[in-house]
């Protein structure tokens, strides 16, 4: 309803009104200790949004003595599930109460589709907020028969203190899903945004407030990967790290941890992931998840199926199809057009990074079928970009662009197409499109991903674990795996005096 009142979904719609813009500690909104701010700039234009407190090491170090005096005296890890439920519940409410809000300022921060926002990332974070809300007072141990005269059980306690640094490509999202389970669990955090999107973590920091979640339970500090961020991972007084970002952050993230306290960490990273369409595909269909499957969000999203492999026999078919389809996909700005398809890329780094990627697959010989260059007067704008002639051993065949790039490959067998598939450093996702259930199967069983989709893709939900493996990470979000992650499981035994049994 909020959402039909206030339009968002159908541009143009309002400039939303940028009410937080500090670290939030401890339940208050507060200037960075340094007193140093930086900008936060709308992908459209390049122009400033608003100067944001950049928090640095001294208060990251607040922000986890707020959110450990939270864990160690406070009342969030012992009241019971049911009541961290449905406090929890409460703030999926607000989320989705303040939706437009939301979709508005995330459009302005990260060049997102509204229509995005409302319907992915708003449905994912309430979604997840009311998944883990439901797990909180079902978190049990087992009871054990032991060998002799003794008897055991396990308790699952909440971790500690979470540190959850997230990336900028689904804010909201990444917010919800990490926020969730450690709640639910009875662990505090201490939030990190992406320092191009910090302004929807601050919004959210405040509803949680209104929702009745305690002072230092949520922190949240923005500011720069090596500064903030590493100090987080790095911190003694932090029981565990839920990231999602680049593999080479990951790596840096896990160095941090062996190198202080040995917290547990989980890493959602980069992906290479192949969609593979098999001669009996409904062509129409497949050349759509195509599509979508790369050019959704910008191509900004860590599971695009960047590697698309079509079947030699329908080859030609499904590649004139598609040039025909991209003929009326629009590139522009999603807040004030209502036909536009594909908005801006996040930041200036991020436009060059891709446009670089783009140079280097010319470079190195690959065709172009579509796109290939920048487009619009300003703002960082990059047509849809397919590249045909693809060889394996390319760079763009190989690293992750992040961005609205696909590599349109061929392939004769199964064997071939479950070879190539897995012939990468990255498992994130997978895609499939046949009507034959053995081959669909095949490929499920053989391609070593962290999530398969069956003629769909992206499609994602509060209770299917979502996470990859080999250089993709390991982890998941979502799903009971994601509590399972901030839970230690503590053995307790007890002599079994004078029983029979
Ligand atoms: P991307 O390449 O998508 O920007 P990054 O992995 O660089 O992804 O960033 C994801 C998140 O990790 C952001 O919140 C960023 O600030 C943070 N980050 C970047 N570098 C570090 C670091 N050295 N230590 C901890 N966090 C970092």
């Amino acid at each position: 309803p909020a959402a039909e009142e206030k339009n968002v979904g159908a541009p143009p719609f309002e400039m939303p009104e940028i009410r937080f813009t500090k670290l939030f500690i401890n339940g208050c909104f507060v200037d960075a200790g340094s007193g140093r701010t930086f900008e936060t700039r709308d992908p459209r234009t390049g122009d400033v949004i608003a100067s944001v407190a950049e928090g640095d090491k001294e208060d990251v170090d607040l922000a986890v003595k707020a959110a450990r005096d939270a864990f160690d005296h406070g009342e969030w890890p012992r009241m019971s599930g049911s009541e961290r439920g449905r406090i929890m519940m409460r703030f999926a409410d607000l989320v989705e109460q303040h939706a437009g809000e939301l979709a508005a300022l995330e459009s302005l921060d990260a060049g997102k589709h509204p229509a995005v926002t409302m319907a992915v990332d708003i449905g994912n974070a309430a979604g997840s907020l009311r998944y883990f809300a439901g797990a909180a007072d079902k978190i049990h141990g087992e009871t054990l028969k032991m060998r002799g005269q003794f008897q055991g059980y396990t308790l699952r306690e909440p971790l500690g203190v979470a540190g959850l640094i997230i990336p900028w490509n689904f804010p909201t999202t990444m917010f919800g899903i990490k926020v969730a389970p450690a709640l639910a669990a009875g662990c505090t955090v201490v939030v990190k945004p992406a320092e191009q999107t910090p302004l929807s973590a601050l919004y959210l920091a405040d509803l949680a407030k209104q929702a009745g979640i305690p002072d230092g339970v949520i922190n949240v500090v923005p500011g720069f990967g090596p500064t903030a961020g590493a100090a987080i991972a790095s911190h003694m007084n932090v029981d565990i790290v839920s990231f999602t970002g680049s593999t080479e952050v990951g790596r840096l993230i896990m160095e941090a941890s062996a190198k202080s306290n040995l917290k547990p960490v989980s890493l959602e990273l980069g992906g290479k992931s192949p969609l593979i369409i098999f001669d009996d595909a409904d062509l129409d269909m497949a050349v759509e998840l195509a599509i979508s499957a790369n050019f959704f969000n910008k191509g900004e999203a860590c599971v695009a199926a960047s590697r698309v492999y079509v079947q030699d026999s329908i080859y030609d078919r499904f590649e004139k199809k598609l040039a025909e389809r991209m003929k009326s996909w629009v590139v522009g700005d999603p807040l004030n057009d209502p036909r536009v398809d594909q908005g801006p890329q996040v930041d200036k780094a991020q436009y060059e990074r891709v446009l670089s990627f783009i140079d280097r697959g010319k470079r190195e010989g690959a065709t172009l079928l579509t796109g290939g260059k920048p487009c619009g007067k300003k703002g960082y704008y990059i047509e849809p970009t397919i590249f045909t002639n693809v060889k394996e051993d390319m760079v763009i065949a190989k690293e992750e662009i992040f961005g609205p790039v696909m590599c349109l490959m061929k392939f004769k067998t199964v064997e071939e197409a479950i070879a190539r598939a897995n012939g990468t450093t990255y498992g994130l996702g997978a895609g499939v499109v046949t009507r034959d259930l053995d081959v669909a199967n095949r490929v499920v069983r053989s391609v070593r991903a962290g999530l398969v989709w069956v003629n769909c893709y992206f499609a994602v939900s509060s209770d299917c674990p979502f996470g990859g493996r080999k250089m993709s990470g390991f982890g998941k979000d979502e799903g009971m795996h994601a509590l399972d992650k901030f839970l230690a499981v503590k053995s307790v035994v007890t002599p079994l005096r004078d029983s029979p049994w």
